[in-house]
């Protein structure tokens, strides 16, 4: 569609009233032509609705009383930006999915989806309703569940792209005729029997990229509580600085790895249209940002993404059999199967090693599987840190004062599996 543009706002930047309000003036000042506009979860709110979960699962009654403060919080920002709304339906759908529990044998992943998703049904309700009462313009609430198809995998929904462009074509672009503005929801899309799907934790960004395909979007934009893309993240390092222009590929390289600027599948869709991204800040809206575009490769200063929660597995046969090709597409089958992503490997005569993110019940029921033919030993709370770009001396700095269990280097990228080395045994400790 031509002139049309699809903003994302992540949860800190809808996480209060004045933030909203904050909100409403950057899509205020969007220049002319139809906008997108998809909207997180408040604030902490996902984390709150899993909480939910997990008590329904052990304690409805306990449950629904979570659900109502979560309700009474939204409707408290309501309140304070002077908003007329009703949320009632919303939650009383949540408190039947809790007490549905009781009676069938539900699963929790479908569980999860139907309350998880609350949150962005909410905070969207909140946003459209200070556009539309606040500030007077023209615009719809869009249920995202009606246009994003997905398969029935709860929790990690697969798009039905065709499916999805296709309502696109005959619900989007009619409402378009109506309204300058949508606002609807990231992370949620439907299966066929339309029960609500979610597409993975900080799904949103992915979301709008799906919206951005299906409208041939002019660019989107990813509105953040940092300036741009950083050469590593702010919380954990001193001296970051912005990266102006990524190619896509470099993009899609650094998500992979674990930079939680933007979600990994974020990019693809945009490559494939061409669209550009801009990574801007929320509370500086004039300032340039970070935009992703184009296939040429620039040259980049050193780019360092930190993964938390690592765990090694040294996974070796039992009766000194090569590690060769049929045991190790029988494992690889097996963390498909059990959705473990392989951060890093390396197989030797008799052993495959292996860092994951520390996933304890699906690690566990690989390795049940496995556990007759391989001894298993592991190693948790690791780091794995990946460099692109690297210079030596980045290198050197990042493994001091720590046990490099595993280092892996190719053409532009070194990653390194690394542990805290026990205090007392630091050459950098005095002790008297
Ligand atoms: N609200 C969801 C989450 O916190 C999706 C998102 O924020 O992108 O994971
Ligand atoms: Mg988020």
């Amino acid at each position: 569609m031509e002139n049309c543009v699809v903003y994302k706002f992540g949860g800190a930047s809808v996480k209060n009233a004045s933030a909203i309000q904050n909100v409403g003036r950057i899509i205020s000042n969007c220049p002319d032509g139809k906008l997108i506009v998809v909207v997180s979860a408040m604030g902490k709110t996902t984390n709150a609705l899993e909480e939910v979960v997990a008590t329904a699962f052990k304690n409805p009654t306990e449950a629904v009383a979570s659900l109502q403060t979560i309700k009474a919080s939204h409707l408290e920002i309501a309140t304070e930006l002077d908003l007329n709304i009703d949320l009632s339906s919303l939650f009383e759908e949540g408190e039947k999915n809790i007490l549905a529990i009781r009676d069938e044998e539900l699963e929790y992943d479908f569980i999860y989806d139907q309350i998880v998703s609350l949150g962005e049904l909410a905070s969207t309700k909140i946003v459209n309703a200070y556009l539309a009462q606040s500030l007077s313009l023209e615009v719809d609430w869009l249920d995202a569940r009606r246009v994003v198809k997905t398969d029935n995998t709860y929790r990690e929904g697969r798009i039905n792209w065709n499916e999805t462009s296709w309502l696109f074509q005959k619900t989007v672009q009619p409402l378009f005729k109506s309204y300058n503005v949508l606002v609807t929801q990231g992370f949620i899309g439907a299966d066929d029997n339309n029960h609500t799907v979610t597409l993975g934790r900080e799904g949103s960004d992915y979301s709008a990229a799906i919206f951005s395909y299906c409208l041939d979007a002019s660019y989107m934009a990813i509105w953040k509580d940092v300036p741009g893309i950083l050469t590593a993240d702010p919380r954990l390092f001193e001296n970051v600085s912005l990266i102006d222009k990524l190619s896509y590929l470099e993009a899609i390289e650094m998500t992979y790895y674990g930079a939680k600027v933007i979600h990994p599948k974020t990019i693809k869709p945009l490559q494939n249209k061409n669209i550009p991204l801009y990574v801007k800040s929320f509370e500086n809206p004039s300032s340039a940002g970070t935009v992703i575009a184009g296939e040429l490769d620039l040259r980049y200063p050193p780019v360092v993404v930190v993964e938390k929660d690592q765990r090694l597995l040294y996974i070796r046969t039992k009766d000194l059999s090569f590690v060769a090709e049929h045991h190790l597409s029988r494992l690889f089958n097996l963390f498909a199967k059990h959705r473990i992503k392989v951060n890093l490997m390396r197989n030797t005569a008799i052993s495959f090693t292996v860092c994951v993110t520390d996933r304890p019940d699906r690690i566990a029921n690989l390795l049940a599987e496995i556990d007759g033919d391989f001894t298993i030993e592991d190693e948790k709370n690791l780091e794995l840190i990946t460099i692109r770009h690297y210079q030596q001396p980045v290198v050197d700095a990042l493994k001091k004062g720590k046990i490099v269990l595993f280092e892996e280097r190719i053409p532009k990228t070194v990653q390194l599996v690394l542990k805290s080395m026990p205090l007392l045994k630091r050459k950098d400790v005095e002790y008297n």
